[in-house]
């Protein structure tokens, strides 16, 4: 009897654990979805006013009176505000991919999109005669997903690349079908990553703390958005690098 009595005990004490934990699951869930909304909104909210504050300020830099030290103050406030509305356009990227699945995947041509997209970023490397190098196939590479989230892997890996190179510097970008299996490769001789840094660069925010890394600007929110649309297309990333002599990103995708 005395331990029916136990074991009935024991019963509704995990009874009474399961409510708990499945109203702090609630509670979490809850908190999580107005999470997403609180972000979705504001950065919703900023993107008009900030788009307005940067137009003026353009007809501002225009006005022959301005005196040195008012020039200087618009010069500030404007990369203060692009920076700003950067920030802005990559929580709304990152909310738009951040959860649930892809709506109405199509066929997408992924050789197309990596020629086009390595095209809009090639303009900041010659500026900084840094040579990036496409190797791509003749034919279509054909993938199941959507193409405007698939440009992001290309364009953040890309412009990482250049962004995380010293001058002079070469990147090379590949795309190749293996059994099946797309392979997107994106390497630099650039300033490289740290063992401790390669752990924690696809999470949201994250930054090296390294000097060479931190005085480029950035948001440290670009390889978080790559590792979402990679894993909402079934894909894989790998990274390789070496502090001082470069990186290799690798995105694996399932040919369509
Ligand atoms: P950010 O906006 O800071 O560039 P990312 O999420 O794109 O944010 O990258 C996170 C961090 O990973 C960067 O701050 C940088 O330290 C490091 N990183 C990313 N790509 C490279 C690269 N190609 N070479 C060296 N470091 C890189």
């Amino acid at each position: 009897a005395l331990d029916i009595g136990r074991d009935l005990g024991l019963a509704l004490a995990t009874a009474g654990n399961f409510e708990r934990e499945h109203r702090l699951v609630q509670e979490l869930q809850e908190l999580a979805d107005y999470k997403t909304h609180l972000v979705a909104t504001v950065s919703h909210e900023l993107r008009t006013p900030l788009t307005s504050i940067i137009g003026f300020l353009e007809l501002l830099e225009g006005d022959p009176g301005l005196s040195d030290l008012s020039r200087s103050a618009v010069e500030a406030i404007q990369r203060g505000s692009v920076r700003l509305a950067r920030v802005v356009e990559e929580l709304l990227v990152l909310h738009r991919t951040a959860s649930g699945e892809l709506e109405a995947p199509r066929q997408v041509d992924f050789t197309a999109i990596v020629a086009d997209i390595v095209d809009l970023n090639t303009g900041p490397a010659e500026r900084r005669s840094i040579s990036v190098v496409r190797e791509l196939p003749d034919e279509p590479t054909w993938v199941l997903g959507a193409a405007h989230e698939l440009e992001h892997i290309v364009a953040n890996l890309v412009s990482n690349a250049v962004k995380y190179t010293p001058d002079g510097g070469h990147v090379v970008v590949t795309l190749e079908t293996l059994d099946q299996e797309i392979v997107l490769t994106c390497a630099d001789d650039g300033i490289g990553i740290s063992a401790a840094d390669q752990a924690h660069v696809f999470e949201d925010f994250y930054r090296s703390a390294d000097p060479a890394a931190t005085h480029r600007s950035g948001t440290g929110l670009g390889l978080a958005i790559v590792q979402r649309v990679v894993d909402r297309h079934g894909g894989s990333i790998e990274l390789e690098s070496t502090l001082g002599s470069g990186s290799t990103f690798r995105v694996r995708l399932r040919a369509a």
